[in-house]
């Protein structure tokens, strides 16, 4: 299927228009027409070959949100018309007990397969949605209700289910004091979420041009970290802390701030990740992470934020202005989360 989109052609390569072939449908499939893709750190992190195992041409995008614009004859939950949207996996066995617990993401079968970057078990590549389309299997497509903003609802695929799950996962709700470190496109909607769930929330940045923001989106107090008296006086404090960071950090600061049994779960990915032993040992604490969640927790997610009325603060941008918004994420320069709008790319 002929597409178009934006790629990066190597790793050292800027994102440039670019021209290239889907895989066909199958019966089975859902062919989505994009309307906005977030950019998320990951397309990043993976553009400039810091992950390894890079296959160029990269399309990145695994934000996704649009139209279906055709059905395969098995698909049943769709039909043209219908409001949908993708996120970080496009695949997995389906079989394994993970798959069956609605744990894709985690499968122990060939693993998930990503929705850019990756190759299928059919031996394609996949290409994201920095495009016009997608082809994906029904069971990797979302439903969204109309109340959702299409633009603000595209970072929950990513960044939404990303800081969702592991708040669940962990429990997280009125009684517990949770952190979360790094306010950008995963920490706002953690934040967002932490609050939502009646949690005691405090929200850690190094910029304090945020600080004001980090209130209104529900924290309950905010600190810089660079601050060394203010982190000192959080030690031992905490249930939970969501670590949203990403690049390397002093994580022992963090670890000295929870309770007994407390959990410092990682969300954001930084080049390296080193501990004290001792930071782990007192108060019998954990050091976890946590991956997207499965489907059916997405659509929970996506079903939850509808009635909450929860989406993304976003910052609409063209793709002419893709390579620039790049760097303003990596200086930390977006009120949360940029969204490519597909009006632009029609244009271009
Ligand atoms: P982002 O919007 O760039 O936010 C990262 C935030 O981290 C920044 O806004 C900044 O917050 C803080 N930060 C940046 N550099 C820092 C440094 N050197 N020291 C301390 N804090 C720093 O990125 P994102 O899209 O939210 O993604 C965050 C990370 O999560 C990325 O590594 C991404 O790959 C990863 N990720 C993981 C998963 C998963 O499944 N686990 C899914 C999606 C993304 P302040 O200005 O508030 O300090
Ligand atoms: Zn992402």
């Amino acid at each position: 299927m002929q597409s178009f989109g934006y790629a990066a052609q190597s790793k050292t390569s800027s994102l440039a228009p670019w021209s290239f072939d889907r895989r066909e449908p199958n019966p089975d499939d859902v062919v989505v027409s994009i309307d906005y893709c977030g950019i998320c750190h990951s397309d990043i992190h993976q553009v400039r070959g810091e992950w390894g195992a890079d296959i160029f041409p990269m399309v990145p995008g695994h934000e996704i949100v649009g139209k279906v614009k055709a059905v395969g004859s098995e698909v049943t939950r769709f039909k043209v018309g219908d409001s949908a949207a993708v996120g970080v996996i496009v695949e997995s066995c389906l079989r394994c007990d993970n798959c069956n617990a609605g744990l894709e993401v985690y499968c122990s079968d060939g693993g998930a397969r990503d929705t850019y970057n990756a190759i299928l078990r059919s031996g394609e590549k996949t290409y994201g949605g920095y495009s016009d389309t997608i082809v994906t299997p029904e069971h990797f497509v979302h439903t969204l209700s109309s109340k959702l903003d299409p633009a603000g609802a595209a970072p929950l695929l990513c960044a939404g289910i990303t800081t969702y799950s592991p708040l669940k996962h962990w429990g997280i709700g009125p009684g517990k004091k949770v952190g979360v470190v790094g306010l950008g496109g995963l920490g706002h909607l953690a934040l967002k979420f932490a609050h939502s769930f009646g949690a005691e929330v405090v929200q850690f940045t190094t910029s304090e041009s945020k600080v004001e923001d980090a209130k209104k989106l529900g924290a309950d107090d905010v600190i810089i970290s660079k601050d060394a008296e203010a982190m000192k006086k959080q030690a031992g404090s905490f249930d939970f802390i969501l670590d949203c960071v990403s690049a390397s950090h002093d994580m022992d600061a963090y670890l000295s701030m929870l309770k007994l049994n407390g959990t410092l779960c990682l969300v954001g990915i930084p080049d390296g990740v080193s501990v004290k032993p001792f930071s782990i040992i007192a108060n019998r604490r954990s050091l976890a992470g946590s991956a997207i969640g499965g489907m059916k927790e997405t659509q929970e997610m996506l079903d939850y934020c509808a009635e909450k009325g929860i989406t993304a603060d976003v910052e609409l941008t063209d793709y002419d202005k893709l390579n620039e918004a790049y760097e303003r994420v990596l200086k930390g320069d977006v009120k949360y989360r940029f969204v490519l709008d597909n009006k632009t790319l029609r244009n271009s």
